[in-house]
C-alpha cells in the first residue's frame, strides 16, 4: 500500500520519501490508520517489518510542537534499539522539527538531564534508565499522550516487566498506548490487558513472517572443533556479511580474535564494552568495513542490520525463541539468507525444540573436506586474479615479468601467484577456543526428538501458525555451493580476507 493512503501528512511523506520507503509493510498499513484515529494498537509483525516507522510515523503527526511536555514515550529493550529508534523517528521527524532524545543506561546521565531539560517532544528509553530519570524528576509523564513498548517481547524476556509497571504508573490513564513485538506470548497478552484500553490487534501472519529465503542447517560436531569447520565453512561458503553468535562474552571475545588471526575482518560486541564502542563497531559492519561480527544474544537484540548473509549459530540457543531471532537478521526483504548452527552431540534435543518451534527442518551438512575447502579457496584467488588484471595498468612491470618468464615456465609463475592471492587453509594458523559447557542434557532421552522440554521460560509461546510449514528437507542440494545464490559473491569477498602473507 502506498504511504500516501494512510492519512500521513505532507511533511512526513516528504520524509519517507526521502527514507527510500516506497511502499508501506504490511504492519505499517494495517497500523498506521488504526493509531492515528487514537486507537490503542498491538501490532506483531517479524523482525526487521518496519515495526519503528509503524508506531513512529503516527505518534510524529500527534506531536504539538506547542506543548511542552513529553507528548510520547518510546520504551525499548536496549541501549542499541533506543539509539536507533531515535535516529529513525529524528530522521522522520526532520521536516516537523520534532525533538527527540535517547536515554539509556551506561552513558552520562547528566548530559542526559540537560537534554530532558530541552523539552523534547518524544522520549526514547530503557527500562532502568527512564525509571532513574522520573525518581530524580528530570523526566515528567504527567502530559504524556503515548506511550510506546516497543520490541515487547524482548522487554518481557530481559525481565524489564516490573519496571515497565513503574514507569506506566507515572503516566496518564487516558493516554493512547501501543505496544509492538515480533511475538505474541501469552504473558504480553496479560500485559496488554493491563496496561490498555480495548487494544485493537494487528498481526501479520504466515508468508510474510515466514523467513523461507533462509536455508537453515546444522552441523553436528564437538566443541572444540568447531572453529576450524566453520572457517572451512567461511571459505567454501564466501559469506559477504556474517553474524556469529556465541553463548558468553568470553566466547565472543576468543572467537573474535581467533577470526583476526586467521585474517578475517572480524569484531565483536558484547554487554562489558562501552556503549560508544559498541555503536562505532555496529557502524562499521553496517558500512561493510567488516565482514563479520561477533555477538552475544543480548548485545544483537533488535539490531536493525540489513542484508546480512550468513548467520553462524557458534552455540546453539538455548532458548528457541533467541534462535528465531539470531536468523531473523538474514534474508530479510526477499533476500536469501543461510544459517549454519554448530551442535554438539548431547545437544541434540534443543535442536529439536528448535524445529518444533519454526515448524521447520535444519538441514545437515557435513564439513567440509580439505579438497572442498581448498577448491573455495583458489575459486577466491582466481576472483582476485580477474580482478587485479582487469583493473590494472602493468607497463612498469613488464620488463621484470619478461625476465621472470626467462627464468621460470608460465605454469610455475601462475600457480605461485594464485597461491600468494589465494586465502590460507583454516588448520594454518592454530586457534585455541576456550571448551565451554554443553548446554544440560535433560530428560535422558539420548539427544532424539523431544528429549528436552524444560528450561525454555514458561513454555508460554502460542505456536501459532506464523512460520509456515517446511517439513522436507530438500534432498541432493549443495548446501555450499558458493555459484548457487549469485556469481558476483566470491569476488564480492576476495580480497577482503588478508589473505596474502608474501606480500606483508
Ligand atoms: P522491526 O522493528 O520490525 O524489526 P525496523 O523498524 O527496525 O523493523 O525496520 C527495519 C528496516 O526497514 C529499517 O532499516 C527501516 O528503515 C526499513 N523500513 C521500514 N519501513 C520501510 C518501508 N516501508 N520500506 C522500506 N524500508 C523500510
Ligand atoms: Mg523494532
Amino acid at each position: 500500500m502506498k504511504f500516501k493512503e494512510l492519512g500521513l501528512d505532507h511533511d512526513l511523506l516528504k520524509a519517507i520519501t526521502r527514507a527510500g520507503f516506497e511502499e508501506a509493510t504490511p504492519i505499517q498499513s494495517e497500523t498506521i490508520p488504526l493509531a492515528l484515529q487514537g486507537k490503542d494498537v498491538i501490532g506483531q509483525a517479524q523482525t526487521g517489518t518496519g515495526k519503528t516507522a509503524a508506531f513512529g510515523l503516527p505518534v510524529l503527526q500527534a506531536i504539538d510542537k506547542a506543548d511542552r511536555d513529553v507528548q510520547t514515550l518510546v520504551i525499548s529493550p536496549t541501549r542499541e534499539l533506543a539509539v536507533q529508534t531515535q535516529e529513525e523517528l529524528y530522521k522522520l521527524g526532520r521536516d516537523k522539527k520534532v525533538k527527540v532524545t535517547a536515554v539509556y543506561g551506561g552513558a552520562d546521565i547528566r548530559r542526559q538531564i540537560k537534554q530532558l531539560a530541552d523539552h523534547p517532544q518524544i522520549v526514547v528509553g530503557t527500562p532502568g534508565r527512564l525509571l532513574d530519570h522520573i525518581n530524580r524528576h528530570t523526566l515528567k509523564l504527567g502530559g504524556l499522550k503515548t506511550l510506546v513498548l516497543d520490541e515487547a517481547d524482548e522487554m518481557l524476556d530481559m525481565g524489564f516487566i516490573d519496571d515497565i509497571e513503574n514507569i506506566v504508573k507515572t503516566a496518564p490513564d487516558s493516554r493512547q498506548t501501543l505496544l509492538f513485538s515480533a511475538t505474541m506470548p501469552a504473558p504480553i497478552m496479560r500485559l496488554t490487558k493491563t496496561f490498555m484500553h480495548d487494544p485493537i490487534t494487528v498481526q501479520i501472519k504466515s508468508k510474510e513472517l515466514t523467513a523461507d529465503t533462509v536455508d537453515q542447517y546444522y552441523v553436528r560436531s564437538k566443541d572444540f572443533e568447531k572453529f576450524d569447520i566453520m572457517t572451512r565453512l567461511f571459505d567454501v561458503q564466501a559469506p559477504e556479511l556474517a553474524l556469529i553468535f556465541g553463548r558468553t562474552k568470553r566466547r565472543v571475545d576468543e572467537l573474535t580474535r581467533g577470526l583476526k588471526a586467521r585474517g578475517y575482518k572480524a569484531e565483536g560486541i558484547h554487554g562489558d564494552l562501552t556503549q560508544q564502542k559498541r555503536m562505532s563497531v555496529l557502524r562499521q559492519f553496517k558500512s561493510g568495513e567488516l565482514d563479520f561480527l561477533v555477538a552475544t544474544d543480548v548485545a544483537a537484540r533488535g539490531l536493525d542490520i540489513n542484508d546480512v548473509t550468513h548467520v553462524y549459530n557458534y552455540d546453539i540457543p538455548q532458548d528457541p525463541d533467541s534462535y528465531v531471532h539470531r536468523i531473523g537478521r538474514t534474508g530479510r526483504a526477499g533476500k536469501s539468507g543461510v544459517s549454519v548452527t554448530f551442535v554438539v552431540p548431547n545437544e541434540m534435543g534443543y535442536l529439536r525444540t528448535i524445529e518444533d518451534l519454526t515448524k521447520k527442518r535444519m538441514m545437515p551438512l557435513q564439513p567440509p573436506t580439505a579438497e572442498e575447502a581448498f577448491l573455495g579457496q583458489i575459486s577466491t584467488g582466481l576472483q582476485n586474479i580477474k580482478e587485479q588484471v582487469a583493473g590494472d595498468d602493468f607497463e612498469k612491470y613488464e620488463p621484470m615479468a619478461e625476465s621472470l618468464l626467462e627464468e621460470y615456465t608460465p605454469l610455475q609463475l601462475v600457480s605461485a601467484y594464485l597461491k600468494a592471492v589465494s586465502p590460507d587453509d583454516a588448520s594454518s594458523v592454530p586457534v585455541k577456543i576456550t571448551p565451554e559447557r554443553p548446554l544440560p542434557n535433560r530428560g535422558g532421552h539420548g539427544g532424539g526428538r523431544g528429549g528436552y522440554k524444560g528450561g525454555y521460560k514458561g513454555g508460554h509461546r502460542s505456536n501459532s501458525d506464523h512460520r509456515g510449514y517446511q517439513g522436507h528437507r530438500e534432498g541432493g542440494k549443495r548446501p555450499y555451493d558458493r555459484n548457487r545464490r549469485d556469481g558476483k559473491r566470491s569476488s564480492e569477498r576476495a580480497g577482503k580476507r588478508n589473505f596474502s602473507k608474501s606480500h606483508d
